[in-house]
């Protein structure tokens, strides 16, 4: 619409123009140098626009002239970088295919083609660990580094390298060097916060933790239990330092964080007897005793009582601890072994055979041993012991503290599992079971990558390099 007024306007003037000239018609003299013209107005007008028409047409061909190098360079270039993307997108896509041979093929030319360092290292990257080099993709990761673009990828790159190397010094330097890029990345907080409790940095693994939980790489639940675990661990070093304070107060903060976490209520049960305060030392253990009840506890119950007590009055205090927990194996079997102290067979029969009775029920290997204990002392009969024996080989194996990293047992509860050095992964659980009685949710264990949260899943067509667990493979 404007367009056609614009041009109406223009023909207007033009129109508008020609009919003045014709109006007004007359002669232009020209008189120049000895020159001399004389023509009519409209024939001058007419040459004028037929002079500047000219010039225009001289002025763009000349342009183009001049131009053409420079207009050549540029479509060149445009084809080229087409060309390159279509070779990235081509290596991605093997890749994702799992063809190493032609992920390396197109990588090259990519980086020949288009001059975009953080595409083409990832690529090159990419397509030298599908093939198995993990050299060369360590020398892409490297230079990646230099370009602060493509920096924190270099790194992550290096540190799924390292983790799975196994190279867990190398992996802690370069998740802080990822922290210190990006402070926020929960990935690199949960790897992070991994790695400091694996080497055992008690307060920077906490530092991490907090910032951990705050941006959900880890549950709340999970991070107030591994904060727990933590403070056992301080508790415990202060308490070697002789601190006793410090130590009391951290077995107090994870006791109050976790009541049904024994290793954390034996501390702090020792820790308040020890500075003579057996009320709440005995507190603690009945509250965590009723919460779970655990064999520690039963065993830190025995030993907090005051010197010369006897063992009809210990058989009375575990009753009491029975009582608390009527359904537990745990309470049967301490209150029995310290009947037998007593000879108090009768008792001690009673309470075995509750648990004995439940031979699918955790302790019963326990029981039948004990029953056979019994058999010998109280009347020696040895066929009999043989029987309980024999039937103690059948049952299912007692609890204990399980690895659910790598399955190992261990005989007390530690902070990292001394087999694979995993950061809190001890659950107390019957071998074999599927259930563990203080399992964590999936992921919150050490051996960090797989399951560590916020990362993709394993496997072809991630763009970033991942980990993958327990066989090494590259992704
Ligand atoms: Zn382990």
């Amino acid at each position: 619409m404007a367009r056609t007024i614009w041009f109406m306007i223009k023909l207007a003037v033009v129109v508008a123009a020609a009919l003045w000239i014709a109006d007004n018609p007359g002669t232009v003299n020209l008189d120049w140098q000895g020159w001399r013209v004389a023509a009519p107005l409209w024939v001058l007008a007419l040459a004028v626009v037929a002079l500047m028409a000219f010039a225009a047409l001289l002025y763009r061909g000349w342009r183009a002239i001049v131009g053409a190098p420079r207009a050549f360079v540029r479509a060149r270039r445009a084809r080229k970088r087409e060309k390159g993307y279509r070779a990235l997108t081509q290596g991605l896509v093997a890749v994702a295919a799992g063809d190493p041979a032609s992920a390396k093929t197109f990588a090259k030319k990519a980086d020949v083609l288009l001059n975009e360092p953080p595409l083409t290292l990832l690529l090159s990257a990419q397509a030298a660990q599908l093939g198995g080099d993990e050299t060369a993709a360590a020398r892409y990761f490297r230079t990646m580094l230099e370009n602060p673009q493509t920096a924190f990828l270099g790194v992550r790159g290096l540190l799924m390298q390292a983790l799975r190397r196994n190279d867990h010094g190398e992996a802690l330097l370069l998740a802080r060097r990822a922290q210190q890029i990006q402070p926020k990345t929960p990935w690199v907080l949960a790897t992070l916060f991994e790695l400091e409790a694996r080497a055992g940095n008690w307060s920077s693994a906490e530092a991490v933790l907090r910032d951990a939980v705050h941006v959900d790489a880890l549950p709340a639940p999970v991070g107030r239990r591994h904060r727990a675990a933590l403070l056992v661990e301080q508790s415990d070093a202060a308490a070697a330092e002789g601190r006793r304070e410090v130590a009391l107060a951290a077995a107090q903060q994870a006791h109050d964080l976790d009541v049904a976490f024994a290793p954390a209520t034996v501390r702090v049960a020792r820790l308040l007897w020890a500075a003579k305060r057996p009320r709440p030392a005995l507190r603690a253990v009945e509250r965590s005793w009723k919460a779970r009840p655990h064999p520690d506890l039963s065993a830190v119950w025995g030993e907090m009582v005051d010197p010369g007590t006897d063992v009809l009055a210990q058989v009375k205090r575990f009753q009491t601890l029975v009582g608390m927990a009527p359904e537990a194996p745990e309470g049967h079997l301490a209150l029995a072994e310290i009947a037998m102290r007593a000879r108090l067979w009768g008792e001690a029969r009673k309470h075995l055979t509750k648990v004995a009775d439940r031979p699918e029920g955790p302790g019963s290997r326990r029981a039948f041993r004990m029953l056979a204990e019994l058999e010998e002392a109280e009347r020696g009969d040895r066929d009999a012991a043989r029987r309980w024996l024999a039937r103690a080989a059948e049952a299912d194996p007692d609890p204990a503290w399980i690895c659910s990293a790598c399955g190992s047992h261990a005989d007390r509860w530690s902070a990292r599992c001394a087999a694979c050095g995993s950061f809190d992964t001890l659950s107390w659980q019957v071998p074999g079971s599927p259930v563990a009685v203080l399992a964590l949710p999936a992921g919150s264990g050490a051996g960090v990558p797989a399951d560590m949260p916020g990362l993709p899943p394993a496997g072809g067509g991630s763009i970033v390099p991942v980990p993958s667990r327990p066989e090494p493979k590259p992704a």
